[in-house]
C-alpha cells in the first residue's frame, strides 16, 4: 500500500485553450504539471459527452459495457426518456474497489455519482444530483459540514442561461466555483481520503457560451490554474499523486444542422401538427419557480404536475407519430438517430428484418446532409460492443469533428432558439499525471479516459481489477517503478442504488434550463 491520489477534474478541459496560454506564462502550476510529470491527450469516448464521459472515469469501462450513453436513458423504455443516474452503473467502479481494498476516497462534484453508494469515505455527488442536500450526501452528515464553510452548489442556477445576463452568468460562475474550492481544499485537508477525486466544471459552461470571448474563457482556466496550486503544496508535501484531467474536449460549432428536418424530408420521421404547451416553455418555468423556491407554495395539484406523467405528456416527443417513423433523432448533443425497431421501442414499427436497409438508407441520404464535411456516419457496432448495445443510437453522426452541432428537436418552430452555443465538445482531452511513480517528461499514448481508473489504482499501490476496457498507462510510469512493482489483479464485487420517486423530473427541470438536454 502507498500513497494519496489527487484527481482534479476539469469539465471541458482542453489544450486548444490550455496552449495559447503557456506562451503567456498564465499557467504557472500546470506548467510545472508539465515539466515534472507526464502529460498528453486523453481521448473520450463517442460523442464527447459528460455523463457517458464520467461513467467512463468511474468504471474504466466504455459504454457499451457500462450503459450510459447519455444523460437519458434509452428510448426504448420510454420515449420520453427518463434520466440516467449512478444506479445505472452497475459496473464496480474506482471508488468501490479502493473501498473494499481498505483504501479511504471522497468525490466531491463527480457527475453521476448520485445517488452516491456508500463507499469508504465520502460522496458529494455533482451533475444530475437534485439538489444540495443532507439526502443527498454520503454520509448525510457532511452537509453540516459544508454550510459551515458557507455554502455549496451543486451547479449554476439555470436562470443565467439565459439570453442577455452575460453579467449574472459570470458572477453565478465564480460563487460556484469558490464555493467549490472552499469545499474542496476542506475536504483534502481535513478527512485526508486516499484517493480526492474533485470536478470543476465552470470552464465547460464558459466555453459553450463564451468560446467567442476568450478572455472570459482564459481567465477562468488562470483561476482553476491558482486553486491547483492551493493542492500542490500540500500534495508535494506528502509525496501524493497528482491527476489534472478532463471529461472531454473543447472547439468552436460554427455551424448547426436540423437532422430532424432532414429525417422528415426524407420521410424517415412523421410528426403530428402541434397541440398544447412547448415542452422545453414548460420545463423552464419549472426550473424558473425552482429558482424564487416557489414550487413548495404551489397547491398539490399543480407540483404534482411539475413532475412526473407530465413530463411524459409533454416530451417533445408526443408530437412524432410513432406508425409512420422508422428514424428519430437522440439529444442534440448525443450527435446520433435511433431506429424505431418494433419489440425494443414501444411504438416501433422497423422490423428486424428491414433494420439493416434502412440504417443503410438513412446513412446514404447523409451526403445530402453535409456535403463536404470529412464526418463519417458509424454504425453503432463500429463503435462500441458489450451487453448494452442495444441502448447505443443506432447511428452516430460524428459531426463535432467538423465544428457543426444538431439544432434541438422541437415540435415547435415558434420557440425561439436558447442562447447561442459558440463551443461543443470534442474527443481530445487533456491529462496530465505527476508523483513519486511518474516518469518525468513521459506522455501517454492514445491514452482514453477508461484508462484513468488502471492507472490510478496501480499509482495507488492497490491491484487492478479484472476485465476493464481501460489499460494502465505503464508510458508514464518511472520504469524502475514499474520494475520493482510490476501490476498485479484482482476480482472485485460491489452494488448499486436510483433516484427517489419524484427527483428525477427536479433534477430534468434544472439541466433542461440550462440547455443542456435539447
Ligand atoms: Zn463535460
Amino acid at each position: 500500500m502507498s500513497g494519496r491520489l489527487l484527481i482534479f477534474g476539469i469539465d471541458g478541459g482542453t489544450f486548444n485553450v490550455l496552449e495559447p496560454m503557456w506562451a503567456e506564462g498564465r499557467l504557472p502550476h500546470l506548467a510545472r504539471l508539465r515539466s515534472e510529470g507526464a502529460s498528453g491527450v486523453l481521448h473520450t469516448v463517442c460523442p464527447p459527452l459528460t455523463a457517458p464521459a464520467w461513467a467512463t472515469f468511474q468504471t474504466g469501462l466504455q459504454p457499451g459495457r457500462h450503459g450510459v450513453f447519455d444523460f437519458l436513458a434509452p428510448p426504448r423504455r420510454g420515449y420520453a426518456r427518463r434520466l440516467q443516474n449512478a444506479s445505472a452503473l452497475s459496473a464496480p467502479r474506482l471508488f468501490d474497489t479502493l473501498s473494499a481494498a481498505g483504501r479511504t476516497v471522497g468525490a466531491l462534484n463527480v457527475p453521476l455519482t448520485f445517488p452516491p453508494r456508500p463507499v469508504n469515505g465520502f460522496v458529494v455527488p455533482g451533475m444530475l444530483t437534485p439538489t444540495f442536500a443532507d439526502k443527498h450526501l454520503y454520509p448525510s452528515s457532511l452537509g453540516a459540514e459544508l454550510r459551515a464553510l458557507g455554502g455549496y452548489y451543486v451547479d449554476m442556477n439555470p436562470l443565467y442561461f439565459e439570453e442577455g445576463r452575460d453579467e449574472g452568468f459570470v458572477e453565478e460562475l465564480y460563487r460556484v466555483a469558490e464555493a467549490r474550492k472552499r469545499a474542496a481544499l476542506h475536504l483534502w485537508r481535513s478527512h485526508q481520503p486516499d484517493l480526492f477525486a474533485v470536478v470543476f466544471t465552470g470552464v465547460d459552461r464558459l466555453m459553450h457560451f463564451f468560446w467567442d470571448r476568450p478572455e472570459l474563457v482564459r481567465d477562468h482556466y488562470a483561476w482553476l490554474d491558482a486553486t491547483l496550486g492551493e493542492f500542490l503544496a500540500s500534495a508535494e508535501e506528502e509525496g501524493a499523486t497528482v491527476f489534472v484531467l478532463s471529461d472531454h474536449g473543447f472547439g468552436p460549432a460554427e455551424a448547426e444542422i436540423d437532422l430532424a428536418e432532414h429525417l422528415r424530408r426524407h420521410g424517415f420521421l412523421t410528426q403530428k401538427a402541434k397541440r398544447g404547451p412547448s415542452p422545453r416553455r414548460f420545463l423552464e418555468a419549472v426550473a424558473k419557480l425552482d429558482l424564487f423556491d416557489l414550487r413548495k407554495r404551489l397547491p398539490r395539484r399543480w407540483r404534482a404536475a411539475a413532475r412526473g406523467q407530465v413530463m411524459e405528456r409533454l416530451s417533445v416527443f408526443a408530437s412524432v407519430d410513432w406508425q409512420r417513423t422508422s428514424i428519430f433523432p437522440g439529444t442534440a448533443t448525443q450527435y446520433g438517430v435511433y431506429l424505431n425497431v418494433a419489440g425494443r421501442e414501444p411504438e416501433g414499427i422497423v422490423s428486424r428484418a428491414d433494420y439493416e436497409k434502412v440504417r443503410d438508407d438513412f446513412i446514404a441520404s447523409l451526403d445530402e446532409l453535409y456535403p463536404g464535411l470529412t464526418a463519417r456516419a458509424l454504425r453503432r457496432e463500429e463503435v462500441y460492443h458489450g451487453p448494452f448495445l442495444d441502448d447505443a443510437p443506432d447511428v452516430y453522426l460524428p459531426l463535432w469533428e467538423d465544428g457543426v452541432r444538431l439544432r434541438e428537436f422541437s415540435d415547435d418552430p415558434a420557440v425561439a432558439p436558447r442562447r447561442r452555443r459558440p463551443g461543443e465538445h470534442r474527443r481530445e482531452g487533456i491529462f496530465f499525471a505527476r508523483g513519486p511513480r511518474v516518469a518525468a517528461g513521459a506522455a501517454p499514448e492514445q491514452a482514453t479516459l477508461a484508462d484513468v481508473y488502471p492507472t490510478a489504482t496501480y499509482l495507488m499501490g492497490e491491484a487492478l481489477p479484472t476485465g476493464l476496457d481501460g489499460r494502465l498507462l505503464t508510458e508514464i510510469v518511472a520504469p524502475e517503478a514499474l520494475a520493482k512493482a510490476p501490476p498485479t489483479y484482482r476480482d472485485y464485487d460491489v452494488g448499486g442504488a436510483g433516484y427517489a420517486d419524484g427527483e428525477d423530473a427536479d433534477v430534468r427541470a434544472r439541466l433542461e434550463g440550462m440547455g443542456y438536454l435539447g
